[in-house]
Order: C-alpha cells, then sequence, then structure tokens
C-alpha cells in the first residue's frame, strides 16, 4: 500500500553544530507539517498501528483529530491511554511498535506516528488551559506511597491522584523523573520544557514529592505501612545497577559506567565548570555496548569534545537502540567498531587508561535471545587508543527493597514477582523495570498505570469507593 504525499520531513538541528551543544536535536513538526503528515493516515478499520502500541494508543483517531485541526480532542485522546506522550512521542522506540505495524510501511514509509504523538502532546502544553486540570474526587485521605519516580512511578501516582487517593513519592535522588531525568539526555529529552512541566502536573493534583529517601534505608516498608499509615505501596524503583564486563584493567581511572557517566553530566551539570562535581574531560572515549544507553553516552561524551568510538560485539543490524538515535549518532561522527569486543583495559604508569585492547567476533548459531552469538575470531586482537572508556552493557536491579521488606519474593535475577502487578506482599504493587528488567518507558508507564487500578480495586477493602 503506498502513499502519494512523502513522509513529511522533521526539522533537526544541523549535525554540525549539534555536536557542540546540548540542546534538542529534532524540533518536532509545526501544525502544518503536522496536518500535512495527518493526510497520509489510511484511517485503517483494523489499524495494525494499534495492535502494536504497547499501551494501545487509538492512534487513528487521534492522527484523524490532528487532520481536522481539533488538537485538544487529539490530546484528550492520547491521554486516555498514556500520561506521558511529550516523553513517549520523543523517547518510545517507534520503528519497532506503531510504526513498524503501519500498514503504508509494507511498501513505503509508515506514518510518523511519534513525531505526530509529540506535536499533539507539545501544542497541548503549549496551550494549556486551567479547565484541562483534572477534577479531584476526596478518597478522605486514604494514603498511598509511590517508591521511584521514573515513567512507572509518575503514571501510577497520576492515575491514583485522580482517583482522589492522597499520594505521596519517595525518591532517592535528589530531583524526580527516573530514568528520564538522570538517563537520557537534554538533546533528546529536554528537562525544563518537557519533564519537568510533567512532573509539575503531578503536583498540580495534589500529589507530594519527597527526595533523597532511600527507601530500604532511610526508612523500610514496614515503617511506611505500619507506622506512617499507608494503606498500600507501589514499588516503580527501575533497574539501575550497572553491569560492567569483568576484564583486566576494568579498575583503572578513567573508566566509567554509563550510568555515573550520564547521571552526573543530567543531574548534577558536571559538564560545567562551575559544577561541584566536574567530570574528567577526555579526548578519546570508548563506549561499549549498541543500546540507547551506549548511544546517549557517546552522544554526551562527543559533545564535551571528545572523540568517541562505540565498541559492539554484534552486527549492525542487531544494535537494539532506536533507529533515530544510531543515525543521529552516525551523524554527529561517533565511529562505530561492530563485530567487535575488548578484552582488556590498557593502563599507563599513573593508572590512567590509555587503550582498550578488543577482539574481533564473528555470528555464529543463535542464542536464547534469538539473536546470532557473536564468537571471538583467534589472533585477531587490535589496540584502540583512548584516555576514557564507558560500560553500557546493561543494568540490574538493587536487592535493598526485596532485602528489607519481609514477604517480598523476587526471581533469581532480583526482579520482583508480581501477579496483575499484586507483589507476593500484601498491599505491595510493583511496575516498570524493577518487575521486567531493564525495558521502556512507554511499558514501566503502562505497568505503573495498571498498578493503580489493582490499587484502587485493593483499597476498596479500606472503604474507598
Ligand atoms: C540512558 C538511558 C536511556 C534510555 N533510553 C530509552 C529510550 O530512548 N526509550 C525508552 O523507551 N526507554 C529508554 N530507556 C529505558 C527506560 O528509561 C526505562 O525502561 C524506564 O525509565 C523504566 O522506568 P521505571 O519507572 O521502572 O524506572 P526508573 O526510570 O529507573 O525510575 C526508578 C526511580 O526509582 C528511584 N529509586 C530506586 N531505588 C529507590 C529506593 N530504594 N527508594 C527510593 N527511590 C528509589 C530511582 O532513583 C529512580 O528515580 C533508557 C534507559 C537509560 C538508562
Ligand atoms: S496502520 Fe498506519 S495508516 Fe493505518 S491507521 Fe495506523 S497509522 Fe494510519
Amino acid at each position: 500500500m503506498a502513499n502519494k504525499i512523502d513522509r513529511v520531513p522533521v526539522r533537526e538541528q544541523d549535525p554540525k553544530v549539534r555536536a557542540t551543544n546540548f540542546e534538542e536535536v529534532c524540533y518536532g513538526y509545526n501544525a502544518e507539517e503536522a496536518q500535512l503528515e495527518a493526510s497520509r493516515c489510511l484511517n485503517c478499520k483494523k489499524p495494525r498501528c494499534v495492535d502494536s502500541c504497547p499501551v494501545g494508543i487509538k492512534i487513528p483517531a487521534f492522527i484523524h483529530q490532528v487532520l481536522e485541526g481539533d488538537f485538544k480532542a487529539s490530546y484528550d485522546t492520547i491521554s486516555e491511554d498514556s500520561s506521558l506522550p511529550a516523553i513517549c512521542g520523543r523517547v518510545c522506540p517507534q520503528e519497532t511498535q506503531c510504526e513498524g505495524s503501519c500498514i503504508l510501511g509494507v511498501k513505503g514509509q509508515s506514518v510518523s506516528i511519534g513525531k505526530l504523538e509529540r506535536f499533539v502532546a507539545d501544542y497541548a502544553r503549549e496551550h494549556e488551559s486551567a479547565e484541562s486540570k483534572h477534577p479531584l474526587i476526596d478518597k478522605q485521605g486514604i494514603k498511598v506511597a509511590v517508591i521511584g519516580s521514573g515513567p512507572a512511578g509518575l503514571a501510577c501516582a497520576s492515575d491514583l491522584a485522580k482517583l482522589g487517593y492522597s499520594v505521596t513519592i519517595f525518591e532517592s535522588l535528589h530531583k524526580a523523573g527516573g530514568v528520564l531525568t538522570y538517563g537520557i539526555p537534554e538533546f533528546r529529552l529536554p528537562k525544563k520544557a518537557v519533564v519537568e512541566k510533567e512532573i509539575q502536573k503531578l503536583l498540580d493534583l495534589g500529589i507530594k514529592i519527597e527526595t533523597d529517601v532511600f527507601v530500604g534505608r532511610t526508612v523500610t516498608i514496614d515503617d511506611l505501612m505500619d507506622k506512617e499509615g499507608f494503606n498500600a505501596v507501589f514499588v516503580g524503583t527501575g533497574a539501575g545497577l550497572p553491569l560492567f564486563l569483568g576484564i583486566p584493567g576494568e579498575n583503572l581511572n578513567g573508566v566509567f559506567s554509563a550510568n555515573e557517566y550520564l547521571t552526573r553530566n543530567n543531574l548534577m551539570q558536571a559538564f560545567s565548570k562551575e559544577s561541584d562535581t566536574p567530570i574528567f574531560q577526555a579526548k578519546k572515549v570508548c563506549v561499549v555496548g549498541g543500546g540507547n544507553v551506549a548511544m546517549d553516552a557517546a552522544r554526551t561524551a562527543l559533545r564535551l569534545g571528545a572523540e568517541v568510538t562505540i565498541v559492539y560485539r554484534r552486527s549492525e543490524k542487531e544494535l537494539p537502540a532506536r533507529a533515530e538515535e544510531i543515525h543521529h549518532a552516525k551523524e554527529e561522527g561517533i565511529n562505530f567498531q561492530l563485530l567487535t569486543n575488548p578484552v582488556e583495559v590498557l593502563g599507563d604508569e599513573n593508572g590512567w587508561v590509555k587503550g582498550i585492547r578488543c577482539i574481533r567476533m564473528e555470528l555464529g548459531e543463535p542464542d536464547e535471545s534469538g539473536r546470532r552469538s557473536p564468537v571471538p575470531i583467534p589472533d585477531s586482537e587490535f589496540d584502540i587508543e583512548a584516555d576514557a572508556l564507558i560500560v553500557a552493557l546493561g543494568t540490574k536491579i538493587n536487592r535493598l527493597i526485596a532485602d528489607t521488606t519481609p514477604g517480598l519474593g523476587t526471581d533469581r535475577k532480583g526482579r520482583l514477582l508480581t501477579e496483575q502487578t499484586a507483589t507476593t506482599r500484601k498491599g505491595v504493587f510493583a511496575g516498570g523495570d524493577v518487575v521486567t528488567g531493564a525495558a521502556t518507558v512507554i511499558l514501566a508507564m503502562g505497568e505503573g498505570r495498571k498498578a493503580a487500578a489493582a490499587i484502587d480495586e485493593y483499597l476498596k477493602g479500606y472503604g474507598a469507593s
């Protein structure tokens, strides 16, 4: 199925200019461009795009409302299924979800669903009126604690507050937002203009946020329930513990986990000379990994003035990052060493990184993930000159909450065990990366919303109606 109009291109910052600043890469559509792009949608009777959206956004309906110029109605349609459209429009892996299934993509280019979602959400934010605020119902002070302020916690808190519960979010860092704040860089997801505004909407609903509270250390779930009177708890603490390579030299100065590197830049503005926690300004940086985290770390290092090489053990086809991030990274001049794996970090006499010894790989038989396993090619070692190494191999779950909460079951990877978001501990619910392992914003948000519905059902026993 072809379409007479080509996909409307989206305006972006010039790659040479943006490689030197932290401003947002993509400018998004204006109203005219959005309506032209919306006119490409066939408004399918059986829309494959909706089936592939993890939260089932009514895509043809919201696109049709864009076409008609009724952007407010379009926002309301999206909001029925998504609480963070300005964020999801920017960071969802659309090419493997809605856009990957769009009928127009079979013989041509799919509808640019993500950019349309972003346009609608940005338009609504810029034209916000007091009447769009949600009316509050009072559930007579029935209290719910939400632990973690990432997309899972934010979505759960927002739905519960709209249902009238008294909600307090406890966050261990000094700023709310989870990965949206500390992980994904400004050039992909602006903090002041987008993330902070989304969080402000929650505060406007009456939700309280207590930062610098590390549940499991500062206070336990038992304390919250038994001493502080919370009737239910939602755990959305993510999967933030970095994995390392386990190779010689990994303790040298100049080796970072991507988490630390990104957190120090995004949250503590380490790139600025005025920052209390400046970061080592490397000249040649190697980043190991091929996901969104690797792309974000590499593009951050580039903006800090380094020449950057991404080392990934499989081929380009298997790179797990969003297609747009890989495209942008290449445009900005990041080098890719594919089918390559580090075997040793090389150090100088003062204990600083001076290079990475790597080995070439080839693809063998498929592993349990269905992807072909990388196998080292004997005697193919070579060195890459580098003064910093950023390890972006993925993350695992911190066991602190499970270890300090009697009755909370986990699997062997530390993921909380749940059934319809209820954990094995009565009154405690969970969702997002802490249940699934590292996944996506939209899945975390969707699980947060499911948990809010389950908590509402559970609290009916406490007189909530
Ligand atoms: C750098 C990076 C880039 C990414 N890019 C994308 C992308 O482009 N698209 C996409 O869909 N997904 C992306 N992801 C994945 C996505 O961000 C996560 O899947 C999502 O944020 C998970 O949401 P969550 O709410 O479960 O957890 P998180 O966002 O991790 O939030 C958990 C929060 O809980 C807090 N917390 C943890 N323990 C405690 C405790 N004991 N007490 C109190 N608070 C606690 C943490 O500080 C954190 O703020 C990326 C991830 C990273 C790290
Ligand atoms: S599959 Fe594509 S063309 Fe059909 S409704 Fe969805 S976005 Fe429109």
